[in-house]
């Protein structure tokens, strides 16, 4: 049962920190801030949840969604691979062959140690959502970081509003203004942690790279640079075109996370070299 994977340390962990951030937001900051009975109470409470849900059904799809494994009767297409025109295709060959699952490797697929098999497209293993982040899940966990890092923003942008507007003097006792730098300090810390994760992964869509082909790329560009050569990412084709392999052509399903009708079999990749 796909649902066991909700019953993980890091995952309740998760919920349960969604859930208070949500509660404080609501019922504390909110009301305390505008009330939860006027208009502009009424509209901050849908916003946020609104964002929350669409946090919420990011994190089960990333958590729910299998990432992909290479089916038992793949063979590499060596010709139609991807990789540098210089590379022996012997080597090719063996470097797609995993020893732990004795099958080929795809191109751009990883063997992961935690979920022992190959995983298509992979990105990395996600502690937090206890599965391997690859090729179906991706946007999943793309939405996720991003829904995350909206409402983490929110909050802790409401929470320093509503401290800012208080009037101190009369209703704050020590305590209360404890509580409310505690929460506006650790809010704003958690937004900037996953601010930084997302703009990281806007980095690897745009480049069309998982974080795994990154660190290798590193060691590539550096040997080729030695030996007077040039690298570039085998898949980095144009901006856009890097970001609709991820997010769909449809620009309007882009932040909807279940919508992959776009994928294929996660198998072959195309290249620059396709469109020439
Ligand atoms: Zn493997
Ligand atoms: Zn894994």
């Amino acid at each position: 049962m796909k649902c066991q994977r909700f019953l993980s340390i890091p995952i309740i962990a998760v919920l349960l920190l969604m859930g208070f951030i949500c509660y404080i937001t609501v019922f504390i900051f909110i009301d305390d801030w505008v009330g939860l009975q006027s208009s502009a109470g009424y509209l901050n409470v849908l916003i946020f949840t609104v964002l929350a849900s669409l946090c919420l059904f990011s994190f089960s799809s990333c958590v729910l969604i299998d990432p992909g494994h290479t089916p038992a009767s793949y063979i590499p297409d060596v010709e139609d691979s991807g990789v540098s025109d210089q590379e022996p295709k012997k080597n090719v060959i063996q470097s797609r062959c995993c020893d732990k699952c004795s099958t080929y490797k795809p191109p751009r697929a990883h063997h992961c140690r935690v979920c022992r098999r190959c995983v298509l497209r992979m990105d990395h293993h996600c502690l937090w959502v206890n599965n391997c982040v690859g090729y179906w899940n991706y946007k999943a966990f793309f939405t996720l970081v991003l829904y995350a890092t909206i409402g983490s923003l929110y909050s802790t942008t409401i929470i320093i509003t509503c401290a800012l507007q208080k009037d101190w003097e009369f209703s704050g006792s020590g305590s209360l203004k404890v509580f409310y730098v505690t929460c506006a300090a650790t809010m704003a810390a958690l937004t900037l942690t996953l601010g930084t994760l997302l703009g990281w992964h806007v980095y690897l869509i745009i480049r069309n790279m998982t974080t795994i082909e990154y660190y290798e790329a590193i060691r590539t560009e550096w040997l080729a640079r030695k030996s007077g050569q040039s690298y570039r990412h085998p898949y980095n084709q144009s901006v856009y075109k890097n970001i609709t392999s991820v997010l769909g052509p449809n620009m309007l399903k882009w932040l909807w996370p279940v919508a992959v009708s776009h994928l294929k079999d996660g198998l072959v990749f195309p290249t620059p070299r396709d469109n020439s």
